[in-house]
């Protein structure tokens, strides 16, 4: 079966520092797939690399059978490729419902609007009017991801949507994930935290000094191999 995204031998650099070191990844529709990793294993830059915001080599990254390697970032969003920041990064002078009209700029054809996104998160209906900076980080990362659902992706690459969040409240948001998978949407997580990313994963990869140190069914990884990929030891 094709995939629906792939890399191959996928390397990137900051100027001459190399930080990916050949990625070899594949993602088919429907999946939650999560990448793992310690600091600066190469996590956000793999994100970066896929959504043309770090250069990567034109036929390391295909979508739907085609190169986009190296594409503008906004040709790779208007492919249906939506990336929800580390960090969150929502307008702050602005309400929750004017952030999530933003995601609407360059909207593909599709069927999220903002009625569907207050009934994937119903708190967010009840703040719609308030300013973004005013709300728990929780609902601010709904925001986010709501923002990137308003554009029609068809992947949503997840950064670190666990930063800062205490553990009820990441299972709050990442509750969102398996049901927008349901309706067709595929959805890659980058996570520092191992058990969350194992939970709502099918398959995993780990990260490790940018290359993959590990990649399996999430559920079949036992806790040691996943340590050995993730510290090196
Ligand atoms: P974190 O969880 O800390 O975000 P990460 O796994 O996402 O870590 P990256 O941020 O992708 O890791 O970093 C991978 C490597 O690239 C690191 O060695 C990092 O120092 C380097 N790097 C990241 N961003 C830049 C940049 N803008 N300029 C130079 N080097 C960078």
């Amino acid at each position: 079966m094709e995939p629906l995204l792939s890399t191959h031998g996928l390397q990137a650099f900051y100027g001459d520092a190399q930080a990916l070191f050949g990625i070899d990844f594949v993602l088919a529709r429907g999946e939650i797939v999560a990448v793992i990793g310690a600091n600066g294993a190469g996590k956000s830059t793999f994100l970066k690399a896929l959504t043309g915001l770090v250069k990567a080599p034109r036929a390391a990254v295909r979508f739907h059978g085609e190169v986009i390697g190296g594409l503008a970032p906004a040709e790779i969003v208007r492919r249906g490729l939506a990336l929800v920041p580390e960090g969150r990064r929502l307008f702050s002078s602005l309400s929750v419902e004017e952030n999530l009209q933003m995601g609407a700029a360059a909207r593909r054809p599709g069927a999220w609007s903002l009625r569907r996104v207050y009934e994937l998160f119903p708190a967010l209906l009840k703040r719609r009017r308030s300013p973004a900076p005013s709300l728990s980080g929780g609902e601010q990362q709904m925001v986010a991801i709501g923002r990137a659902l308003m554009g029609n992706p068809q992947v949503l690459l997840c950064d670190e949507l666990s930063l800062g969040l205490a553990p009820i409240v990441i299972r709050e948001v990442y509750q969102a994930l398996p049901r927008i998978t349901a309706e067709g949407m595929t959805v890659v997580v980058v996570e520092q935290d191992v058990q969350t990313a194992q939970r709502v994963s099918q398959r995993l990869y780990c990260l490790q000094e940018g290359r993959v140190s590990l990649t399996g069914a999430s559920g079949q990884l036992t806790r040691e191999q996943i340590s050995r990929a993730y510290f090196g030891v």
